[in-house]
C-alpha cells in the first residue's frame, strides 16, 4: 500500500528535526508537524537562550574584576529589555536555520497540533495524512505542583520573556534549571532565594560537587533555603507572599518553579491507538525506540530517559539509521553521558558520583583538588574551582571526572572521550599539562585522598 509519507514526525525539536532530516537524506518521504516553535525547548526556551542569559549575567562580576587588571570600568546600569530582545532575535535567526535545514533536506513542514488517528494516519485539524511509520518526538513541558496560589508562579518558559526583571525572585527546585536561573537572576542584580525541599540540592550529582556548589552560590548572595516547601502563595498588589513550611513568610516579585519537566503527550491520541505510557507519562519504548504499536516510535524527552538535547539527537540518528538504511540497527548507551550545569561557576561531570563509584569499585581511589583560579589571585574574588577524578584501583581505569569551575563543561567534554575510550590514571599521569590552565590540574593530581 502506498502512503503519503514514509515517516511522519510529531515535534520539530532537537530529536524530531534530526530524525526527519537524516531520514529524508536516506531517501524517505518525511513530514514533521510542530505547533509551538521550530527547534523545540533547547533552541527556544532552554539550552540556547539560557546560555546567552548566563553570559549576560556574568558581566556583573567581570566589570568588578576588571579593576584589578587596570581597567577603569563600572557597570552603570543594566537594561533587561535589551538582553531579552537581543536573545529573542538570535532565537528567531535559529528558528529560520531550522526551517531551512528541513526544507533543504526535502522534509515537509506542517504547522499545527498533530494527533495520531490510527497507526497509519495523522491528523492536523481537519487534514489527515497517511504514513507508513510515525515518530513521536513531542518533548516535555515544565511541571508545577498544584497548591493554593500556584497560579501566581511562572516556569522557565515565561522567564525567557519577562516584561521586567523583578527586584526579588524566589526560585523553587533543586535541579539544573533552578540553580541556573538562580545564578542568572543573581548576576543581573536580582535578590534571589532558592527554595529546595531536601537538605541539599542537585540530588543526582556527586556529594562533593553539591557541597562545593552550595558554598559558591551562597557566596554569590543567593539565599539558599533547604528543607523548605511552599504551602501557599497569595497576592498583595503585585507582591507574592509565600507561606513556608517553617511558618515564615517570604515576599517576592516573581516566583519561578523549576520542579521538573514532564513528557508532553496530551492530545496525541496515544491511548486510542494503543501506545503504552508509563506511570510518569513517558511513552514506553524498547531499546530501538519502538512503542507498543509496531510502526510507531518515540525519542527524546517524551520517553524520559535523559532529558538532554544531545541524547535526543543521538536517538534521532539511531531511528533514521534503523528505519531507512540496511546498516545494523543501532541503539544508545546511556552510560557515561557527560553533562554540564550552567550555574556560576559551572558544573561539568561524566561518570558515576563518588557515592555510586564506591559501591561499584571497592578499591576506588579519589583524586581531588580545590584551588583559587589564577584569574582571581589578582581580583581577590573568593570563587574556587573543584576537580575530582575517580579511579578503579583494580585496573587503574578512570571511571569519572567531576568539576566545578569556569568552563567546566568545555573541559569535561574532552575527558568524556578519554573515559569512554577506557583511559587509565597512568595515561593521565603521562600526559604533559598545558600551562597555565586550570585543566592541567586533571593531569597533575598524584596522591589519592582518604575516602570521605
Ligand atoms: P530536575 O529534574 O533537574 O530537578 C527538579 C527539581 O525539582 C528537583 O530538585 C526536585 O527535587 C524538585 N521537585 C520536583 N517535584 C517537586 C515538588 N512537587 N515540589 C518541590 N520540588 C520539587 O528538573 P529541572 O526542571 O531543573 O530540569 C528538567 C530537566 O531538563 C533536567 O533534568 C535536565 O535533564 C534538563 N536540563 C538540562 C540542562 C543542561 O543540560 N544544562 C539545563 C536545564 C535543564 P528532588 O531532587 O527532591 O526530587
Amino acid at each position: 500500500m502506498s502512503y503519503d509519507y514514509d515517516l511522519f514526525v510529531l515535534g520539530a525539536g532537537s530529536g524530531g528535526v534530526r530524525a526527519s532530516r537524516i531520514s529524508a537524506q536516506y531517501g524517505a518521504r518525511v513530514a514533521v508537524a510542530e505547533d509551538t516553535y521550530l527547534g523545540g525547548t533547547c533552541v527556544n526556551v532552554g539550552c540556547v537562550p539560557k546560555k546567552l542569559f548566563v553570559y549576560g549575567s556574568h558581566f556583573s562580576e567581570d566589570f568588578q574584576d576588571a579593576g584589578a587588571y587596570g581597567w577603569n570600568v563600572a557597570a552603570e546600569s543594566f537594561e533587561w529589555a535589551r538582553l531579552r530582545d537581543n536573545k529573542s532575535k538570535e532565537i528567531e535567526r535559529l528558528n529560520g536555520i531550522y526551517a531551512s535545514l528541513l526544507d533543504n533536506a526535502g522534509v515537509d513542514r506542517k504547522w499545527g497540533t498533530a494527533r495520531i488517528v490510527d497507526p497509519h494516519t495523522v491528523a492536523i485539524g481537519d487534514e489527515t495524512f497517511s504514513t507508513d511509520k510515525i515518530l513521536i518526538a513531542t518533548g516535555s513541558w515544565p511541571f508545577v505542583p498544584e497548591f493554593p496560589g500556584s497560579e501566581h508562579v511562572i516556569t522557565s518558559n515565561e522567564a525567557f520573556y519577562l516584561d521586567e526583571l523583578p527586584k526579588r525572585a524566589v526560585v523553587v527546585g533543586g535541579g539544573y534549571i533552578a540553580v541556573e536561573f538562580a545564578g542568572i537572576f543573581a548576576g543581573l542584580g536580582v535578590e534571589v532565594d532558592l527554595v529546595y525541599r531536601g537538605p541539599l540540592f542537585l540530588r543526582s550529582f556527586d556529594r562533593g560537587v553539591r557541597e562545593f556548589v552550595r558554598n559558591e552560590l551562597a557566596d554569590k548572595n543567593i539565599n539558599l533555603r533547604f528543607d523548605t516547601t511552599i504551602e501557599a502563595i497569595t497576592l498583595r498588589d503585585q507582591t507574592r507572599i509565600l507561606e513556608l513550611n517553617s511558618g515564615d513568610q517570604l515576599e517576592a516579585d516573581l516566583v519561578l518553579y523549576a520542579t521538573g519537566r514532564r513528557p508532553r503527550t496530551d492530545g496525541l491520541g496515544l491511548a486510542d491507538v494503543g501506545v503504552d505510557v508509563s506511570g510518569t507519562g513517558a511513552v514506553v519504548v524498547d531499546d530501538y525506540f519502538q512503542t507498543s504499536v509496531a510502526n510507531i516510535y518515540a525519542i527524546g524527552d517524551v520517553i524520559d530517559r535523559m532529558q538532554l538535547t544531545p541524547v535526543a539527537i543521538a536517538e534521532g540518528m539511531c531511528i533514521a539509521n534503523n528505519l531507512f538504511t540496511d546498516n545494523p540497527p543501532k541503539n544508545i548507551s546511556y552510560e557515561n553521558i557527560a553533562t554540564a550545569v550552567f550555574c556560576q561557576p559551572n558544573i561539568g561531570t561524566v561518570g558515576p558520583t563518588e557515592e555510586q563509584a564506591v559501591e561499584l569499585y571497592p578499591q576506588l581511589q579519589v583524586f581531588e583538588s580545590a584551588f583559587r583560579p589564577m584569574k582571581h589571585t589578582m581580583t581577590g574574588r573568593g570563587e574556587r574551582t573543584l576537580m575530582k577524578l575517580l579511579v578503579n584501583g583494580v585496573d587503574d581505569k578512570v571511571v569519572a571526572a567531576h568539576m566545578v569551575g569556569p568552563d567546566a563543561g568545555e573541559i569535561i567534554q574532552g575527558l568524556a572521550i578519554a573515559i569512554g575510550a577506557g583511559v587509565t590514571k597512568s595515561q593521565f599521569d603521562l600526559t604533559i599539562g598545558i600551562h597555565p590552565t586550570a585543566a592541567e590540574e586533571f593531569v597533575t593530581m598524584r596522591s589519592p585522598r582518604a575516602q570521605a
